[in-house]
């Protein structure tokens, strides 16, 4: 096993890794920011190094400090965790580069997946599912991409190459606009990306956000753990999220899963990684893959017993894929609640100094955070400040038990979206299950 791991990521996930290597006997070090020494993980790591001030450009974006921090402290691997520098496959080289191992894939799968002309390409020559498009980059020949667009059918999206969070993307819905918004995409890429490709798929108008998590272990062995359904979202960011996804039948999830095990030993995939895909009309279209462990990780472990962290630790320290496809067993259903410190209604961040946080209980109930009563959360990362996980032998109990865990977590000092998940919670459409990408948003009246 490895001997000591730098955890370079804070708040719950930082937690999330500590436990895991903790239970695996792993040594772990904390690299945290000026503004971070109180982070409940700083505080239970082996040892910590301060890596910057507040600014994650400063601190846990800084390549260099990390791995100076790795070296001063005779650390072997660099757990990266989501966000921040975990998909950079340029710190990924470096990382390998400077003697350590990095808790992913290699730099390489990172720049496949990270561009996404390249990384649909690598997935249809694996026979995964994708959206019907271009099949590459976009010339500049009006013709062509008239005839491209017709014969895809209008409404169709324009996509950057290098687009990701949301952005680079654009829908059109009849061809007098379309030589246009090219040009726009294109000029909007070059400038944000520092690429200019683009490219044009078929744009589906009312699909779920259906992904599929893998493991693969860079040996010739890969699994699949089922999918998630994260459709329901608020300006591209998942904000519920489940496990299974409603509707999807054992043959589905079947095929499907079986595609994404194919395409990881292909491409000779080394770690955790997610298939993301729109699914419309009963189809699955493969949208990018994510090279890292996601937010919603928990909901597949709460249906699987497998805890991916800990798999990624093992596979990262050279050891065989410790499942096969048959140990897998989808067992009861888990949703996920993104709790972020934020106005319920607006939006608006609201950091400050937590008074008073009392943990939900009981049977089936997970709860993934780094706050605690007396911690001031700071004004300079992403929002969220934890993950509400309940289970259940079935959905509706899931669901119950989530509803209970919304009426009795208690966090004041700071504003919350807590009220935004009991509504979304108590919602008919949500109770039914299977709402598609917009109906938050709908629900919300943006
Ligand atoms: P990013 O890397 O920016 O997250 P994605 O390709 O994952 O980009 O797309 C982000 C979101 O944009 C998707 O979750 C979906 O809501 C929407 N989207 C992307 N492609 C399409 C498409 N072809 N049709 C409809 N919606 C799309």
């Amino acid at each position: 096993m490895l001997d000591k791991v730098v955890i370079a990521n804070r708040g719950e996930i930082a937690l999330r890794i500590l436990r895991a290597c903790r239970e695996l006997g792993i040594k772990t070090v904390a690299v945290h920011s000026e503004a971070d020494r109180d982070l409940k993980h700083v505080r239970l790591a082996d040892e910590s190094v301060c890596i910057g001030p507040p600014p994650s450009d400063q601190s846990y974006l800084n390549i260099p400090a990390i791995i100076s921090a790795a070296e001063v402290t005779d650390s072997v691997a660099i757990h990266p965790g989501y966000g921040f520098l975990s998909e950079n496959a340029d710190f990924a080289e470096r990382v390998e580069d400077s003697g350590f191992i990095f808790i992913g894939p290699s730099s390489e799968s990172i720049r496949t997946m990270g561009d996404k002309v390249e990384a649909i390409r690598t997935m249809n020559e694996a026979a995964v599912p994708c959206v019907p498009g271009s099949d590459g980059p976009l010339t500049d020949d009006p013709d062509t991409n008239q005839k491209l667009a017709a014969d895809i059918g209008y409404p169709i999206n324009i996509k950057a190459a290098g687009g990701g969070g949301g952005r680079g993307m654009r829908v059109v819905h009849s061809e007098a606009t379309l030589l246009n918004s090219i040009a726009l995409t294109k000029q909007e890429a070059g400038a944000n990306f520092g690429n200019d490709m683009v490219y044009m798929e078929k744009f589906l108008e009312t699909p779920r956000h259906v992904e599929i998590q893998v493991l693969s272990d860079g040996q010739g062995n890969a699994i699949h753990l089922g999918e998630r359904d994260c459709s329901m979202q608020r300006r591209h960011q998942k904000v519920v999220e489940e496990a299974p996804a409603p509707g999807i039948t054992p043959r589905m999830r079947k095929r499907i899963g079986q595609r994404c095990v194919d395409a990881c030993i292909k491409m000779n995939y080394r770690g955790a990684g997610t298939f993301e895909f729109l699914f419309q009309d009963g189809e699955f279209y493969f949208i990018e893959m994510n090279t890292r462990v996601q937010v919603e990780h928990p909901v597949t472990e709460m249906i699987t017993g497998v805890d991916i962290i800990k798999e990624q630790l093992y596979i990262a320290a050279g050891e065989k894929l410790r499942y096969k496809q048959s140990d897998i067993d989808i067992k009861g259903h888990a949703i996920e609640c993104r709790i972020n410190a934020e106005d319920a209604k607006s939006f608006m961040p609201s950091p400050g100094k937590i008074d008073r946080y009392h943990a939900p209980g009981g049977p089936g109930v997970r709860v993934d955070t780094h706050i605690y009563g007396g911690y001031t959360v700071p004004p300079y990362y992403d929002s969220m400040i934890g993950k509400l996980i309940t289970y259940g032998a079935d959905r509706d109990v899931a669901i119950a038990r989530m509803q209970g865990a919304l009426s009795e977590i208690d966090i004041t000092g700071i504003k919350t979206n807590i009220e935004l998940h009991r509504d979304i919670l108590a919602d008919s459409a949500f109770q039914a299950g299977g709402t598609n990408i917009h109906y938050l948003e709908k629900k919300l009246g943006l």
